[in-house]
């Protein structure tokens, strides 16, 4: 199990099936298929009243769901747990139907996959996050690039798109991003953006740029942001990030000195910190009340990651 949000999930991705047109009209009609529905980025949950960390995929079925197949819908395969095939829905704007089903099923609410992700399970919020990316690469990934004005069209159950004028294809695109934390003998490194709510300091990050390694990138990023060299470029662990399609993929990067000096047009504030200063802060009793993102967040695990490493 990962501790990773978004991090665990569960489904068979089975993508030698998402082509086969025929094993596809069959599955979608079977009574083993179920259906998650989005509405504008949103997943439709079922709430519990009664205990309101409990929140679920509210899973639809064929015939739950036929009606909406008729009208201009996306529909994706996400893929097989045992014998159950996992669907999802856009609704693609249709208002009235958002509402109807919201009004028609209990408890049942369209709620957006920021506030979701830390309360539902983590395999949840991972097939949720893999339906929020590739709804949105088919929203946005409409016409062909080179060919003015052409549609293109939808292959692989969404996983693929092709310009039938030039024969151009377009796949669903991940973004990667590096995120450190750098580290020197017995304290870290922490950074904060001046777009960060007050007190808030994280990780360091930037996109990977072609022509890149993650070590490359990395080493990089700190030298820009922090002037510090990396010695050491110490891979940890990685998260899809559906916001809308990054993979962020965590570092520690051991540096060779305390002496920092931030871009000011990128850090406003750092601050090295060693492991009781860590504990403070995360009991919420740092004496400068500091506070770092929430566990959702990579970098709140790569600096769990380093306290426990020293
Ligand atoms: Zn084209």
């Amino acid at each position: 199990m990962s501790k990773i949000t978004f991090g665990d999930n569960p489904l068979d991705h089975s993508s030698k099936l998402r082509g086969d047109i025929k094993w596809q009209k069959n599955a979608l009609q079977s009574d083993k298929s179920k259906f998650m529905i989005f509405y504008e980025d949103r997943p439709l949950i079922k709430t519990d009243p009664a205990n309101r960390d409990n929140p679920k995929i509210y899973w639809l079925s064929y015939q739950d769901v036929k009606y909406l197949l008729d009208q201009k819908v996306i529909t994706i395969f996400l893929g097989l747990i045992g014998e159950n095939i996992y669907y999802a829905i856009d609704l693609n704007e249709q208002n009235n139907e958002s509402e109807k089903l919201e009004s028609s099923l209990s408890n049942a609410k369209f709620i957006d996959l920021r506030s979701i992700a830390p309360m539902i399970n983590n395999k949840s919020a991972a097939v949720i996050a893999q339906a929020k990316s590739i709804f949105e690469w088919n929203k946005s990934a409409i016409y062909c690039t080179k060919c003015k004005g052409v549609e293109l069209e939808v292959l692989e159950s969404g996983y693929k798109k092709k310009c039938n004028q030039c024969e151009k294809e377009y796949f669903p695109r991940v973004d990667p991003v590096v995120i450190m934390l750098p580290f020197h003998k017995n304290k870290c490194l922490l950074g904060r953006q001046n777009i960060f709510p007050p007190n808030m300091y994280s990780a360091l990050a930037g996109f990977l740029e072609p022509g890149e390694t993650i070590e490359s990138a990395v080493i990089r990023e700190v030298k820009e942001e922090v002037n510090l060299n990396t010695e050491n470029v110490i891979y940890k662990f990685s998260q899809p990030w559906p916001f809308p399609s990054q993979l962020m993929i965590g570092c520690l990067a051991e540096v060779d000195s305390f002496e920092h000096e931030a871009d000011e047009d990128e850090i406003e504030d750092s601050i090295w910190l060693d492991k009781e200063d860590l504990t403070a802060i995360f009991v919420g009793k740092h004496q400068k009340r500091i506070w770092i993102p929430p566990p959702m967040a990579i970098a709140h695990q790569l600096i769990l990651e380093w306290m426990h490493k020293n």
